[in-house]
């Protein structure tokens, strides 16, 4: 077999643990971004192009030397994956659900459209569009980690204005019981692949822990993985999705949010399991099979973000139950994702 490449669009954490897990099956990577050989992805890589992603020069030049290529956050121009099919690579997971997933309404309407529920919602491009009771206003596009989203207090126009202005999506708010996700990996033949759900903790927006099993009823984790399973089927998934989803106090899930690609959720996956999300997701934009393997262990991840999650890395390097994770981010910030922890039930 000759070697595979993978191209990845993208420098970050999420690369980089793609990049990891494909170099296992052999196969090599080029990461085109910022911050070339000194990003989190491109100090793993095979080989990197520092550029931007509209440099149609440094898209030539990944197409050329990938077999397929994928990318790692979902904020990549729809333009670029367009230009990177025009060449023949196959870019996977595809355009469709890259669009989906960088507008916060076409993926609201996109999830009910195929019978997932969320909470209720609307495009609001006014103050007076703005609903009564209790809500959030989210801009449409660029939001990540509770970046991007504001709470309804007060003045509607003040919050629309802290959102950035209209048009923006308001969100009934969802008294949730609890928050959990289903990571999904589906391959060119069809196969289907889940993890979790896990249990998922926010602290000012920003994941701070998954845990699993989830401690749910079984009937509520079953709904889960099915959701997960029918949005693959539903955009014909060839990668890993991440399907966010709030537990009400009935047992029954809303969706809030998908990701295209590996999810900060699923991180438990690499220690948790013999196959980690990142395995499957580079076996499967590779055109290789994805496998479940299944869950070997319990696990608690937490993310070490900003400069307190970088205060506990000496204590944790020393624990022997601690399987750390540092994605190599030359400059610590508030918060920042720089590492994960994983802890391991034994
Ligand atoms: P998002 O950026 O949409 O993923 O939201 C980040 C976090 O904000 C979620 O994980 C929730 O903890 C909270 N959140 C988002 N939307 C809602 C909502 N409609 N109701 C209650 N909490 C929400």
């Amino acid at each position: 077999m000759t070697h595979r490449t993978l191209g990845i669009l993208g420098t970050g954490q999420l690369g980089r643990m793609t990049a990891l897990a494909a170099a296992r099956l052999g196969a090599r990577c080029v990461v085109l971004g910022p911050g070339g050989r000194e990003s989190p992805a491109g100090q793993v890589a095979w080989d990197t192009i520092e550029a931007d992603y509209m440099d149609e020069d440094a898209l030539a030049r990944l197409a050329d030397l990938s077999d397929a290529v994928t990318y790692e956050f979902e904020n990549v121009p729809a333009a670029s994956v367009a230009f990177l099919e025009q060449r023949s690579v196959p870019v996977r997971p595809g355009a469709r659900l890259l669009e989906v997933g960088q507008n916060r309404a076409a993926e609201k309407a996109f999830l009910n459209a195929i019978g997932i529920k969320t909470a209720p919602w609307r495009v609001v491009r006014a103050p007076a569009d703005i609903p009564d009771g209790p809500g959030l206003l989210k801009t449409l596009r660029m939001g990540y980690d509770g970046k991007g989203q504001a709470r309804m207090e007060g003045e509607p126009a003040r919050a629309l204005a802290s959102v950035g202005g209209g048009p923006a999506l308001w969100e009934g708010l969802v008294d949730f019981a609890a928050e959990c996700s289903v990571i999904v990996a589906r391959d060119v033949r069809g196969a289907v692949v889940t993890y979790g759900p896990a249990r998922n903790t926010h602290a000012g927006g920003i994941l701070a822990s998954s845990e699993v099993p989830a401690g749910l009823d079984s009937a509520t984790e079953g709904k889960a993985l099915e959701m997960a399973m029918a949005l693959a089927g539903a955009v014909d998934l060839v990668g890993v999705v991440g399907l966010e989803l709030f537990v009400l106090p009935d047992g029954s899930l809303l969706a809030n949010e998908i990701a295209p690609r590996p999810h900060n959720s699923g991180h438990w996956t690499i220690d948790a399991c013999a196959v980690s999300q990142f395995e499957n997701h580079a076996r499967a934009a590779l055109g290789l099979p994805v496998v479940e393997l299944g869950r070997h262990s319990d696990a608690v991840m937490e993310n070490l973000i900003g400069p307190e999650g970088m205060a506990r890395v000496p204590a944790l390097l020393s624990d022997p139950g601690a399987c750390v994770h540092l994605y190599g981010k030359g400059e610590t910030r508030p918060g920042r994702k720089m590492g994960h922890v994983t802890w391991l039930a034994r």
